[in-house]
């Protein structure tokens, strides 16, 4: 297996200014720590609530937002450190979906011009050439190339989530950062999406890096899956292990949200008290401690680390901490 993309304690903070002088007045520490790595042709996930940082964190290795912090280690290069020429190269090699393609679709453009844009800008080709590419894409992604001098308004929810697609898929990416990509579609057409994104991991070769906020969209698309919480992740794991044996409190109580259609397995739902605190002011100890039904004395002062329990399971509670040597 060879590893695509490193990510290294990567910390994203944004200063809270205050007062007519703008002062800054803290840190809202949207990425607090975040290390993980996705193997070629991988799908892997990041999960939590909103406000957990997974968006940012997705934004951040696309240094779309800067990070504070950390490295972001894509093919062997350390993206945050590259400058501008180099990353535009290496924009075509990674590119993003967003959850809400009427948002991320110019209003004023037809398609066809949409989905030249990236070839136009990365100088693809000739004029026919370009055409050709648009009209195989479009092809690609289940739409009729007669669609193309169409408008974005003219198509539904997950017909503009296909041109997103086929937008991203353009310059033949590698990975593509997929942020929440069905969240804002119909139940039924969520599936369909998902499938579409399925079969064109096997064509274009793709490795996913896929954000959702609850576990049930990505049950079956994944491979592993880190869970996230106030910026940091507090359990990652192999998609079969997470979901069988599930360590961390928060992981259980968003796993027993998910319908379980095994009878031998009934969950009970874990209602979690309390709201997520805001970032800008982060629980001491562990960020979980103020909902988390487990919770003992040294949760509220010591901050646990994400700890190897197995070789492909790993954890940040106490619970399960190996005792000290
Ligand atoms: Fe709960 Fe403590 Fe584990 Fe945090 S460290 S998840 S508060 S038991
Ligand atoms: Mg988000």
């Amino acid at each position: 297996q060879t590893t695509i993309l490193e990510v290294n304690e990567l910390r994203t903070y944004f200063p809270i200014r205050k007062g007519i002088l703008q002062r800054t007045a803290g840190y809202v520490k949207a990425v607090d720590g975040v290390s993980f790595r996705v193997n070629k042709g991988e799908v892997f996930g990041i999960v939590g609530e909103s406000g957990c940082g997974k968006s940012t964190t997705g934004r951040s290795i696309l240094q779309l937002i800067k990070p504070t912090g950390g490295e972001v280690i894509f093919e062997g290069q350390d993206v945050t450190r590259l400058n501008e020429e180099a990353m535009r190269r290496l924009r075509r090699d990674m590119q993003i979906v967003f959850q809400d393609p009427f948002a991320s679709l110019n209003p004023r453009h037809k398609v066809s011009k949409i989905l030249e844009e990236p070839l136009l800008v990365h100088g693809f080709g000739t004029v026919r050439e370009r055409r050709e590419k648009v009209a195989e894409l479009i092809e690609t992604v289940g739409l009729n190339a007669s669609q193309l001098e169409r408008y974005p308004h003219q198509f539904s929810g997950g017909q503009r989530q296909r041109i997103a697609i086929a937008r991203a898929l353009m310059l033949r990416p590698k990975l593509i950062i997929a942020d929440e990509p069905v969240s804002a579609l119909d139940v039924s057409i969520q599936s369909q999406i998902l499938n579409l994104m399925q079969d064109l991991q096997q064509s274009f070769q793709l490795t996913y890096v896929f954000i959702a906020h609850d576990l049930s969209v990505i049950k079956h698309f994944c491979d592993r899956v880190a869970v996230m919480y106030l910026g940091q992740i507090v359990e990652m794991a192999d998609k079969e292990s997470l979901y069988s044996e599930p360590r961390h409190p928060y992981t259980k109580a968003l796993l027993s949200a998910v319908p379980n259609p095994d009878p031998e397995g009934p969950r009970e739902r874990i209602i979690l008290e309390g709201e997520v605190p805001s970032p800008a002011n982060m629980p001491q100890g562990c960020v979980f401690h103020t909902r988390c039904p487990m919770a003992e004395e040294r949760c509220r002062h010591e901050r646990p680390v994400l700890e190897q329990t197995s070789h492909n399971h790993a954890v940040a509670c106490h619970l399960y901490a190996s005792p000290a040597v």
